[in-house]
């Protein structure tokens, strides 16, 4: 693959509205940054309560003509911004790269998985088949079916703006409904090219409406009378908060939370696999994703065996701007995310975790470590990290290296708290039954991979493992587009989880029909084949 092209728009990023794009009529705006470079690259419009009310009732207009749009043509619509999604993957992973910071393959990666959740929304014709009972008494048939609910709305995180949004709009809109999609501010420019694509592949305006904002637009969507629905994805106080207020608003929620997803490593595993997997979805996307492994839980004498290792892959992460191919892992999305990363990894070292590899005294060339003036006592050897000449444009990025603990126990807040950063936490169990026991006592229970290769093992693991989505050799288990997706315990609030057929039932109402008919007069030969109008 040759050199990809950058993101280098400076325009101001604003709504999309009414098959419009919009400054909007709030006058706020908070500046987007390159996390590589740290410097302002353009604005994004931060939307109130008013431009909300325009994006909802332009919805809401809309909503009665496409939910009577039979699901064929829907789909058909679909399918064209199937294709026009393929032809901008790389603009999109581009943009991607540029607000969030994650390396360019790993954006990619991205996009391919936000447009399997198109790909399967196209089947939306099979998927809203009802049930039907002839006969349920004399003369008389009973059926259900399901319903699009309305206007409805999708608030997203920022570590994932093109695939998360995916998980909710193409299934929500298929169904029949209209959308209100609020990213999150700090990269909200591939939602507005969705957009874009999404009017150019023929949807009715007002059917998919973006509203670039912060807390104020969200506020204005969960108490707005007509959004039915909200869906969430991001941090766990902010995903209860969004269903506490869906709930008293009356409206329907989905609301995923944070997580800290562990790695059971048994003693019969492949330890080359092992390390890889650890390496890779620790520090993959800076570990700013929700099924990242933060947690390895090192069972009987694995720890000694692989930390070795461990150390001197974490200090040769190619850590650099992630336009450049070989790239491993970019910077930290934001100053203020890299802060509290640091202070986090500070309170394990006060709480008394083994420190092997700091990820504060990384240095790319000409840019200051985390902490400065901190003595680098750890050092750890930049490896690939050199990515500019000192001074050069990636001088003041919001850069931090991979970080590795050992001896962490479930007392200290780095075992507790997600960390959302390059930071692998090593807990050390005797056994089988005291990883288990350990991964169903911690408070989240998004993701989890147990690395065996013992059948039976496994099988009791998936069984008994408080965790809504399990990995058995595979690290990051995010369910293919058809199976859904969706945390446990306070990693998800609400009944069901994000796309898949859980998606559909979340998008639709059911309605049961019984029904008695008189005979019926006949009204004549038709001789064209019928189609769907
Ligand atoms: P966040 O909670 O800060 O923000 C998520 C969204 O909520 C953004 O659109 C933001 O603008 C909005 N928001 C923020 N504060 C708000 C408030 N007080 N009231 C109303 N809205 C508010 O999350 P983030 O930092 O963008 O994303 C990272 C978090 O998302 C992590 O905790 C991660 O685990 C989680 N996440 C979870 C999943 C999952 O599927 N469970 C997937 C991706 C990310």
């Amino acid at each position: 693959m040759g050199a990809p092209e950058a993101f280098t728009a400076t325009a101001t990023v604003g709504h999309f509205i009414q098959g419009h794009a919009t400054p909007g009529a709030s006058g706020r705006s908070q500046p987007i940054y390159n996390p590589a470079t740290g410097q302002v690259a353009r604005q994004v419009a931060l939307a109130d309560a008013s431009d909300v009310g325009t994006a909802v009732a332009a919805a809401q207009a809309a909503f009665p003509k496409w939910a009577d749009t039979p699901p064929l043509r829907r789909a058909r619509v679909l399918f064209k911004f199937l294709e026009l999604m393929n032809q901008h993957r790389d603009t999109l992973a581009a943009m991607i790269t540029a607000e969030h910071g994650k390396v360019f393959t790993d954006a990619q990666g991205e996009v391919t998985r936000g447009i399997e959740i198109i790909e399967f929304a196209c089947g939306i014709p099979q998927l809203l088949k009802g049930d039907y009972t002839e006969q349920a008494s004399t003369g008389i048939d009973n059926w259900t079916l399901r319903q699009p609910l309305g206007v409805v709305a999708g608030v997203t995180p920022f570590n994932f703006p093109c695939m998360v949004p995916c998980w909710m709009f193409p299934v929500a809109i298929a169904a029949g409904n209209t959308f209100v999609l609020k990213p999150s501010p700090l990269d909200p420019s591939p939602s507005l090219l969705m957009a874009e694509l999404f009017k150019q592949a023929g949807l009715p305006d007002g059917v998919f409406n973006v509203v670039q904002g912060d807390k104020a637009a969200v506020d204005a969507l969960l108490e707005h009378p007509d959004v039915r629905a909200i869906s969430f994805v991001g941090s766990t106080p902010v995903a209860h908060h969004i269903a506490q207020e869906a709930a008293r608003f009356g409206k329907r929620a989905q609301a995923l939370g944070g997580a800290k997803n562990h790695m059971v490593v048994m003693p019969d595993a492949d330890l080359d696999q092992v390390v890889d997997a650890l390496i890779g979805s620790a520090f993959g996307s800076a570990g700013e994703r929700c099924m990242a492994i933060s947690v390895g839980v090192l069972v009987g004498g694995v720890a000694d065996k692989i930390m070795p290792r461990l150390i001197e892959r974490t200090q040769q992460l190619k850590v650099k701007n992630g336009m450049e191919l070989d790239a491993e892992m970019g910077p930290i999305v934001t100053a203020a995310a890299r802060e509290r990363i640091s202070g986090m990894i500070a309170s394990g070292v006060q709480q008394g975790a083994k420190l092997l590899v700091d990820g504060r005294n990384f240095t790319i060339a000409g840019h200051k470590p985390a902490t400065p003036g901190r003595p680098k006592a750890l050092a750890q050897p930049p490896g690939g990290a050199v990515a500019s000449a000192n001074g050069g444009p990636e001088s003041q990025g919001f850069w931090l290296g991979g970080t590795l603990f050992d001896q962490v126990t479930p007392d200290m807040r780095i075992y507790q708290d997600e960390i959302f950063g390059p930071v692998l936490s090593c807990v050390r169990v005797p056994d089988f039954t005291a990883a288990l026991d350990l991964v169903n006592a911690h408070a989240f229970g998004n993701g989890v991979a147990c690395f065996t290769r013992d059948g039976h093992v496994a099988r009791e693991f998936a069984r008994r493992v408080q965790v809504g989505m399990v990995g058995i050799n595979v690290p990051i288990p995010v369910p293919m587009a058809w199976h859904g997706f969706g945390g446990w315990k306070a990693s998800l609030f609400g009944d069901m989880h994000a796309y898949g057929e859980e998606g559909v039932r979340f998008y639709t109402k059911q309605k049961s029909i019984m029904q008695r008919w008189p005979e019926s007069t006949p009204k004549g030969a038709e001789f064209v084949m019928p189609t769907a109008k």
